[in-house]
């Protein structure tokens, strides 16, 4: 079966035919190309498949009349005129393209311009409904629900539909029938029939097994029960067999149970030929029952070829995904891309209202921003792992690492069962401070938050004097709020018993955002009222100096001449 055609086409790219706008290219993480052909043009199209071009618009329409080919390969083409004034989305609109062009706008302060029928009569695009398939959608049919016709869901397996696909129903008249199934025949139930990914497909295979035996076995499997392979959740075996080469050649996601895990399921065709090489008597059923959660059932028993033997079970409720991802200190262009993926795949953004701000031009219309006030964690915390477990996709924000006093513990304490947990790493505070300022955290350093909210004080305290006689390198968050107005300053005179006054330290408050500020003063004269809830205070160690107006903490080496040593 042919799984995934591996597009050849790379990232994204920014091409001018003049000058390229400065720092555009950074800021997306892409290539750069000025001063293009028109022959370069129709390149960077051909080979890209996000593309920025800086052009008048005529130009870019003959290029892509050359180039475009299908609405499902083709890329996502931002065009902006040579006065940086619009950045409109020319092609691949629902392939990242409206997200493109509203990215592109934020950072070059343009207008983004988005004229898809869903757009503007802000309905949904079937063609992009998270969590399930559509494959082709007639344009007629997108037609009469831009045109306020209704939208009720057909469900002739019971599927526990989450939100996201809920929210495709809707009133009006004439309402189309859409049928929500992995079962081919189902089509005939209604105008038109979208796959989720209900399927777990068992797989139990020898040491010699080839992955076109695998293939072939499921796809024949799949055709003969009349299952869509567009259904395929995952693929789920023997734990000994994960790192199989058969099994990993399928390129699909695969999970793996022990033999005991698998032989406490009841499966309809157990085997002691089985049980007596690998220590269960079902590989194939038993694994794609246990992937497939609770209420799970056997769609298609155990199947053999050669070598392979091939199950089918069908979930009750969908895998919900739950990201906790770290958004790094502010500025979008200190978003991993992995970061930006899981906030792209999410049907629901879960946070403090300060930080979904920050993603604002990267959220698409059809997500749902759950946003919070300060505090609430638990709350935070719960919603997330609610909307998780009822089959979403939920990416929980935090500001910089989501794991430096912030949620990702919290998420921890408190999982479901059957969900799968992404742990998205940021950029935290204390480094993109002491990069803006050079590398003071070059050497060993500690973290301590100044806040005994959750951490009685006295911990605090003995952690701050523990670091400070060690020679640490110390970071200081949460150092000071309209209430907690005491701990930096006590904090302060615990390190001066062990360092200099002339000691360097870094204040840096708002780093990546707005009205970011950074100063480097000492120990002796830090001014404690410049300090608020968005600073973050590092305090260098005994070997922290400047050079050439940087702040650095050596890592031992020789330092070079010239080099004003530490005090
Ligand atoms: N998870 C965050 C930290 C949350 S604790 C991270 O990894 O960065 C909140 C504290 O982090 C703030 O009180 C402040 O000390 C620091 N902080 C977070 N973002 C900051 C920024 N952009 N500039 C300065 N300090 C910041």
């Amino acid at each position: 079966m042919a799984i995934m055609a591996l597009s050849r086409r790379t990232e994204g790219i920014v091409v001018a035919l003049g000058l390229p706008p400065t720092g555009l290219a950074d800021k997306l993480g892409f290539r750069q190309h000025g001063f293009a052909s028109f022959a370069d043009l129709t390149e960077a199209l051909r080979d890209h498949n996000q593309v920025v071009v800086v052009a008048a618009y005529p130009i870019v329409v003959r290029a892509l009349a050359t180039t475009l080919s299908s609405k499902d390969t083709d890329p996502a083409v931002v065009a902006i005129d040579e006065g940086m004034r619009f950045a409109t989305v020319l092609a691949g609109a629902h392939h990242g393209g409206e997200q493109l062009a509203r990215l592109v706008a934020h950072h070059l302060g343009a207008t983004a311009v988005i004229t898809t029928a869903s757009s503007i009569y802000d309905t949904v695009a079937l063609d992009q409904t998270p969590r399930v398939h559509f494959g082709h959608v007639p344009a007629g049919l997108q037609a009469r629900i831009n045109h306020g016709d209704g939208l009720v869901l057909v469900n002739p397996t019971d599927l526990f539909l989450p939100d996201a696909i809920l929210a495709l129903a809707h009133e009006g008249n004439n309402p189309l029938k859409v049928v929500i199934s992995d079962r081919m025949r189902d089509e005939s139930l209604g105008d038109l029939r979208a796959t989720a990914p209900t399927l777990t497909v068992g797989v139990g295979c020898s040491s010699d097994a080839t992955v076109t035996e695998i293939d072939e076995l499921i796809e024949t499997t799949l055709q003969n029960a009349g299952l869509d392979p567009y259904a395929i959740d995952r693929v789920a075996t023997i734990d000994r067999r994960l790192n199989h080469p058969a099994l990993l050649g399928l390129h699909r996601e695969l999970i793996g149970f022990s033999a005991d895990q698998l032989d406490a399921v009841e499966t309809v065709h157990p085997s002691s030929v089985v049980y007596k090489s690998v220590g269960t008597h079902s590989v194939a059923e038993a694994a794609a029952l246990l992937a497939s959660g609770d209420g799970a059932s056997l769609v298609v028993e155990k199947v053999r070829a050669d070598r392979v033997t091939v199950a089918v079970a069908r979930r009750q409720r969908l895998r919900g995904s739950l990201s906790v991802v770290g958004l790094g200190p502010g500025s979008l262009d200190l978003l991993t891309p992995r970061a930006l993926g899981a906030l792209r795949s999410a049907q629901f953004l879960v946070g403090f209202s300060r930080y979904l701000e920050l993603i604002e031009p990267i959220v698409e219309r059809a997500q749902v921003v759950r946003p919070y006030p300060i505090g609430q964690e638990i709350e935070r915390v719960g919603e997330a792992i609610a909307l998780a477990s009822r089959g979403n996709h939920v990416a929980l924000v935090t500001s910089g690492d989501p794991a430096v006093y912030a949620m990702a513990q919290l998420v921890i304490e408190r999982l479901a069962e059957d969900l799968t947990l992404h742990i998205i790493p940021g950029v935290t505070a204390a480094y993109a401070a002491s990069s803006k300022a050079g590398a003071i955290v070059g050497h060993d350093h500690a973290m301590i938050s100044l806040s005994d909210l959750l951490t009685p004080w006295s911990a605090i305290e003995a952690r701050v004097e523990a670091a400070a006689k060690a020679d640490f390198v110390i970071a200081f968050y949460n150092p000071r709020s309209k209430q907690r107005t005491w701990q930096l300053e006590k904090a302060l005179s615990i390190i001066a018993q062990y360092r200099q006054q002339s000691t360097p330290v870094l204040v840096a408050t708002r780093v990546e955002r707005s009205g970011a500020t950074l100063t480097v003063t000492s120990l002796a004269e830090i001014d404690l009222e410049t300090i608020d809830m968005e600073t973050i205070v590092i305090i260098g160690a005994t070997t922290t100096a400047t050079n050439h107006g940087y702040l650095y903490t050596p890592r031992g080496y020789q330092p070079t001449p010239g080099h004003q040593g530490a005090p």
